[in-house]
């Protein structure tokens, strides 16, 4: 047993383990080697060029994916740490939850998932695991990354009772109703943190919101009294802002977290599973300023006009590319081609999810610019 771990941890040594029987490794637990093998994939090198939330990846200082999921990987460990959880694992999970996100940000995911209605649809937290499972391809003898059980029930955040049905083990959760690892709700939260706190910087550096907006909420208004004397630097006064209230929803989430231990009795693993209820969560303080801050960044923010380009965007490329390749599968690179002609054949199988795979792995950029190509679009 690791000395730093809780006995609520996740141990690598207990995995439920991996699909496809490998040998251990002598230097690296299997949560380590999870996390290096998303690491070193392909999918996690295009979230560089995946939008957030603003349009223009090559602009300095914006969030990308790829930053974002730094951001909640770097969340997550902190808060792991200080409850005994396994950092490694967590970490993993954080690195991978978003590797299914198509180009566009949120509105590239609802445009495809339209394109892709008649076909079952798509979902980027389903796709990432698909990504780890079957897209990536590295290894002689299987497909994917072939991770951990415990890796890939974290990657699955939430999921359909019908489609948890096709999902073998990692899908009982949704039908049982029961909890995944602390490690998995940690990185669940740790999203949710990292967003709403880095969409507000991103908000005030780009000027679309001001530090002013939020003097609507009390428990704001005592955060920028402490910041006030810093006025005449409105750009520090920011940071200030915005890390004050990082900081908060933290060290709320650590606190609860450790009195839902307490409160629901977690004394193991097994526990934690069986419980009826989240275990890693917020007071219900700070339950509410999560959910006004983030009304406040739908109104004020996500739907503003420079932030709303991203969907004029995803309207615009998506669908165009969707529709050229379902009607000229041959323009498909060689692999997917491939596989498309093989569902094609195959009964159960939907052809057009190999077209959703291949947009879903585009980055802003490369899907301009095919959208260009197919379009002489300039
Ligand atoms: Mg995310």
């Amino acid at each position: 047993m690791h000395e730093n771990l809780a006995p609520y941890a996740s141990c690598p040594e207990n995995s439920q383990g991996r699909i496809f029987h490998e040998e251990e490794s002598q230097l690296r637990s299997c949560f380590q080697r999870d996390r290096d093998r998303i690491i070193h994939s392909s999918a996690f090198r295009r979230l560089d060029r995946k939008t957030q939330v603003f349009v223009d990846p090559d602009k300095d200082n914006v969030r990308t994916r790829l930053t974002h999921s730094l951001e909640v990987s770097q969340i997550a460990r902190t808060i792991a740490r200080e409850l005994g959880l396994n950092e490694d694992l967590t970490e993993a999970i954080c690195l991978a939850h978003d590797l299914g996100h198509p180009p566009f940000g949120h509105a590239g995911q609802e445009i495809l998932n339209e394109c892709m209605l008649p076909y079952g649809g798509f979902e980027h937290n389903l796709q990432s695991l698909r990504i780890v499972d079957l897209l990536e391809h590295r290894y002689a003898s299987f497909l994917g990354l072939n991770l951990t059980f415990e890796t890939r029930e974290g990657i699955l955040k939430h999921c359909d009772q019908k489609t948890a049905l096709n999902l073998g083990e990692i899908g009982k959760r949704f039908i049982n109703r029961t909890q995944p690892s602390l490690e998995a709700q940690l990185a669940n939260i740790a999203d949710l943190i990292a967003y709403n706190h880095h969409d507000i910087d991103d908000g005030l550096r780009a000027k679309i919101l001001n530090i002013n907006d939020f003097i609507q909420f009390d428990w704001a208004k005592s955060v920028i009294d402490k910041i006030e004397k810093n006025k005449d630097f409105p750009k520090l006064m920011n940071y200030e802002f915005v890390r004050i209230l990082l900081n908060l929803a933290v060290l709320d989430l650590i606190e609860e977290t450790k009195k839902n231990l307490i409160r629901f009795n977690i004394k193991n693993t097994k526990d934690v599973r069986s419980s009826e209820k989240t275990i890693v969560s917020f007071s219900d303080n700070l339950k509410n300023i999560q959910d006004e801050l983030k009304n406040f960044l739908m109104q004020n923010f996500y739907l503003n006009d420079q932030v709303k380009k991203l969907s004029d965007q995803a309207e615009k490329v998506i669908p165009k590319l969707f529709n050229f390749f379902l009607a000229n599968p041959k323009n498909l690179p060689p692999y997917f081609y491939e596989q498309f002609l093989l569902f094609t054949k195959s009964p159960g199988q939907e052809p057009a999810r190999i077209i959703c795979d291949y947009i879903a792995g585009m980055t802003d950029r490369f899907a301009l610019n095919h959208y260009n190509e197919v379009t002489n679009d300039k």
